[in-house]
């Protein structure tokens, strides 16, 4: 188990859902809040390479092991985009809803709607030992908004006929690309993937 770990990440959203399933895992003892750092651009032109990045540069900044998230996805009809740019999609200030406007623009009149969300997670130890994992879970953009949970493209990415702001936090966290790279990072350092 590790003792002390810190999300390096400013968005609450995220910060939430890695706290929430890392909550779970029986992975850290204590999860740091209330720590700042100097912003780290996403300047790689991948996910781990971000996830690294950020990692790297939030436990340089306040020694402890950190974990970092990168998040893309991925529209098989729009020959992979947003990708690994899903945060600026609409343009660099563009808000969760700008991105998925855009999206739904894109998609009209489209048929084939398969998409898929990959989180790669890198954790970097006290040490700077490095260890870096993926999630990805597969499905639909819908035609249209549906839910009011979740963020980002919540509304739009559909599992098994629902989308994710129409599911609960617990059901997301049962299937989603991040809670699967958490417990594919849990299962790499040992602790018990099946706890969560
Ligand atoms: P980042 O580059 O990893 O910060 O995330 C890229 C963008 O993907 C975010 O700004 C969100 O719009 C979107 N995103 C990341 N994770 C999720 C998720 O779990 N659901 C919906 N959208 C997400």
């Amino acid at each position: 188990m590790i003792d002390r770990i810190v999300v390096a990440s400013k968005n609450p959203d995220k910060i939430a859902e890695v706290e929430e399933v890392l909550g779970g895992l029986g992975l850290v003892r204590e999860i740091v809040r209330g720590l700042d750092w100097p912003d780290v651009e996403e300047t790689e032109p991948t996910l781990i390479g971000n996830a690294l990045l950020k990692a790297h540069a939030v436990r340089s900044a306040t020694g402890l092991t950190a974990v970092a998230d990168d998040t893309g996805l991925e529209v098989d009809a729009l020959g992979g985009e947003p990708g690994v740019h899903a945060a600026r999609y609409a343009g660099p200030e563009a808000s969760y809803s700008d991105n998925v406007t855009k999206l739904l623009r894109e998609m009209e009149g489209v048929k084939r709607r398969t998409a898929r969300f990959r989180t790669a997670i890198a954790l970097v130890d006290e040490s700077g030992r490095e260890l870096t994992v993926e999630g990805v879970v597969e499905g639909e953009i819908t035609t249209e908004r549906r839910g009011a949970g979740g963020f980002g493209y919540d509304p739009v990415f559909s599992v098994g006929g629902r989308t994710f702001s129409e599911m609960g936090s617990e059901e997301k966290h049962r299937v989603s690309h991040r809670a699967l790279a958490l417990r594919a990072l849990a299962a790499a350092l040992g602790a018990d993937p099946d706890r969560s």
